[in-house]
């Protein structure tokens, strides 16, 4: 009889994707989908990128390359990430990955042991806590609550979740699902508690260069903690490249080397042609990386304009990611609707607006009280958010 190992239960998933999943049921059905669930990008890969992966490929960079990725991509990317971030990595402190997710999992292995703590966002992505319980650590969560502009920290809650068995801190500055960002104190903070309590911190700057105002802070910036913190670094959203799979593990030399050799036990190394795309995509003309960004601002101004005036929605407009976390709570109670699900289906089922809920991002915390939804507007046209959103409006009218 067929056994599946028993670790397998502490796996957990992206129940996003079951969300993609019933959409596409429902328009093979012969019904319009407006799709707001999944974080992917319908834009295309600058040329910059094709052009250099496609040469490589004539070229004959088809075989394998070393496990840390090609020296010329860490090279060029050390400096890249230095000169945003003002922090001081050579290539030794970067292995190339193939996309940002496994860093997470790699990050886990290498420095937390069974029955430690790991502070974690929740609402947050969900691998955070699948890789951390997966591996036999005990998953923290710390939250974020409704500030004037934008989500902001809950500094004390934190602040109490922190015990003697406390090793690991995930922070998504630059957040998914919530769009948060730390201001210069809450980071003055985290770094004080994190040098006191001797913790590592996985900085998973995914949305780091997907930033329409202000500019982006790497937590890795501050002082004493470049040798604390590893880089999760990603091709997908910059570069529009979600399906190409390319990344970076950016942290101190030890803990790269125990990360490459982890990539040698898993995918010997990335994908070797597609590393001289990346070279080009960092190194060659930004006009289209911009155009990219362009849409993306373009696209969430349109989105919260509307959300905003539905009765009973309110929104943030975050400076950063490709994602909205409205307050439905107001709707919800209007509309005699108090679950999620029966919220996120009816919704699909009458207007065929699809979007994911807070019950995608983490186990809900036990006295949550305000209902939020989850909209990415990376995967859909301008046109179409405006008749998707309306008709959302008018269900909800
Ligand atoms: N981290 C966060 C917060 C994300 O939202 C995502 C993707 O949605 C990732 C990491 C992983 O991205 P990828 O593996 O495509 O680089």
């Amino acid at each position: 009889m067929l056994k599946i190992a028993d670790r397998i239960a502490q796996l957990g998933t992206e129940t996003a994707f079951a969300v993609s999943g019933e959409a596409a049921v429902f328009a093979q059905a012969g019904n319009k989908v407006y799709p707001f669930h999944l974080g992917d990008i319908n834009l295309p890969t600058p040329g910059t990128v094709i052009e250099g992966s496609m040469k490589a490929i004539q070229d004959g960079k088809t075989g394998y390359c070393p496990n840390t990725g090609i020296p010329q991509l860490r090279e060029v990317l050390a400096e890249d990430i230095n000169a945003a971030r003002g922090t001081h990595y050579t290539m030794e402190n970067i292995a190339i990955q193939p996309g940002g997710k496994p860093t997470i999992g790699k990050f886990i292995m290498a420095l937390m042991n069974p029955g430690d703590e790991v502070l974690y966002p929740n609402p947050g992505y969900p691998i955070y806590e699948s890789q951390i319980e997966f591996h036999g650590g005990v998953a923290v969560p710390y939250t974020y609550c409704e500030g004037k502009d934008n989500f902001e920290f809950d500094m004390d809650a934190l602040e109490k979740s922190i015990t003697s068995k406390t090793r690991l801190l995930i922070l998504n500055d630059l957040q998914n699902p919530m769009g948060a960002e730390c201001n210069d104190a809450e980071f003055g903070r985290l770094a004080e508690l994190v040098l006191q309590h001797d913790l590592y911190v996985l900085c998973d700057e995914a949305y780091f260069d997907m930033r329409y105002e202000g500019k982006s802070k790497s937590f890795a910036s501050m002082p004493g903690l470049e040798e604390r913190c590893v880089i999760l670094y990603t091709f997908s959203k910059k570069f529009a490249m979600t399906g190409w799979r390319l990344g970076a593990s950016v942290g101190p030399k030890e803990i790269i080397e125990v990360i490459a050799k982890i990539n040698v036990n898993d995918e010997s190394c990335s994908n070797h042609f597609i590393q001289y795309g990346a070279i080009a995509g960092l190194t060659g003309d930004q006009t289209e990386v911009k155009a990219i960004l362009q849409t993306l601002k373009d696209r969430r101004d349109a989105a919260v304009d509307i959300l905003n005036s539905i009765d009973g929605i309110t929104c943030f407009r975050p400076n950063a990611t490709f994602y909205l976390f409205p307050n439905v709570t107001g709707l919800m109670q209007r509309k005699a609707i108090d679950d999620y699900e029966s919220l996120r289906k009816t919704v699909l089922h009458e207007t065929g607006v699809s979007f994911c809920t807070r019950l995608h991002f983490g186990r809900p915390l036990p006295d949550e009280k305000t209902f939020y939804i989850r909209l990415a507007y990376s995967g859909i046209d301008l046109d179409q958010i405006a008749e998707g959103l309306g008709k959302f409006k008018n269900w909800a009218a």
